[in-house]
């Protein structure tokens, strides 16, 4: 199968109706073009996943194909901003039919729920990996930063944390029980924080996806907005999948553990008290953000766990 029979048969079918997802040129020419409506900005963003790295060796394609494009959307959700369509590079050691099916399968499920059109990509032959790039729409002026937070500010959390962190120990499972499932279908398919996100424009102060674990990644609003933060670690928001399975390790995973891509977010007050009912419904209060630097964790374990993931660039490898 050549380049283009390989390109035509599995991912142009995932272009759908690209006019959607005001792409006004999809697949099949040298560029894609992409209209904006009047009064929006363009957010994009592109994210790598190479084998052995950030992802298993022999990983399921479909879950590889819908965890990366959920990380890459991940990012889109934390901006507030509504997907429109992404671009896919992929390099391959070789084009093997039934793995390149169960990856079309799983991006076109994941593009689908999403709400994204395939706009166009890059095939190469070469250690397996995956690179996409997401755009999308925010109204003029109103992507949120990670650099608004001010002392005052609620600190708040989607869903729950730590579950695909401890995930990672399950994956060689052959049976795995009822926790051990949830806990691996939380590291497999991740649900990028769309609607939320979008429900948070004018609102959040600040706000960053929860990719590389809560400490490191909501330290990002901390540097980027020149403050610091109170957590109280019993606060967090804990699955019972995972407080069943880790016990005591919970409350690390949920600090320290990435791939959850649940939003932080920093509101005020006032602000707090105007979101609609589903978006405090997903969010939990886990602090407040104070004008002194650093971040103070209240009741964490004292010691954080060896990194054990896929994802920690540096501290493994
Ligand atoms: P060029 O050489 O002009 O960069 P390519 O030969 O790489 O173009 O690709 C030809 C067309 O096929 C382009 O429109 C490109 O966007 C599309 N394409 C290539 N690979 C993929 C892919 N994996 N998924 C979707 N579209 C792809
Ligand atoms: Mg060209």
């Amino acid at each position: 199968m050549g380049e283009f029979d390989l390109i035509r048969r599995y991912f142009l079918p995932l272009a759908g109706d690209t006019r959607s997802a005001a792409v006004s040129l999809g697949p099949g020419d040298d560029c894609a073009i992409q209209q904006l409506a009047p009064g929006t900005e363009l957010a994009f963003s592109i994210d790598t996943m190479v084998e052995g790295v950030h992802f298993p060796v022999n990983y399921d394609p479909a879950h590889l194909a819908w965890r990366s494009l959920a990380a890459a959307t991940s990012d889109l959700a934390a901006m507030g901003a509504d997907p429109l369509c992404f671009t896919l590079a992929l390099t391959l050691p070789e084009a093997q039919c039934d793995w390149l099916q169960g990856f079309a399968d799983g991006l076109g499920r994941a593009a689908a729920s999403f709400g994204l059109a395939l706009a166009g990509g890059d095939t190469t032959r070469g250690p397996l990996t995956v690179t996409l790039q997401v755009h999308g729409a925010v109204p003029h002026g109103q992507a949120l930063l990670r650099s608004g937070a001010s002392g005052g500010d609620l600190v708040c959390v989607s869903g729950t944390l730590g579950d695909a962190g401890a995930a990672l120990t399950l994956l060689g499972e052959a049976e795995p029980a009822p926790d051990a499932r949830y806990l691996l279908q939380r590291y497999h398919r991740p649900e990028p924080r769309l609607a939320l996100g979008r429900q948070l424009r004018g609102q959040a102060s600040a706000a960053v996806d929860v990719s590389d674990g809560l400490v490191a990644d909501l330290g990002h609003i901390l540097a980027a907005s020149g403050v610091g933060a109170e957590v109280d670690a019993r606060r967090l928001p804990l699955s019972g999948a995972l407080r069943r399975q880790a016990g005591e390790g919970a409350i690390a995973l949920a600090l320290y553990a990435g791939d959850d891509y649940e939003l932080c977010v920093t509101i005020p007050p006032v602000k707090w008290e105007r979101l609609p009912e589903s978006a405090r419904a997903t969010l939990t209060i886990i602090g407040e953000i104070s004008d002194t630097p650093g971040l103070r964790l209240r009741h964490a374990p004292k010691s954080r766990p060896q990194a054990s993931g896929f994802d920690h660039f540096g501290e493994t490898s």
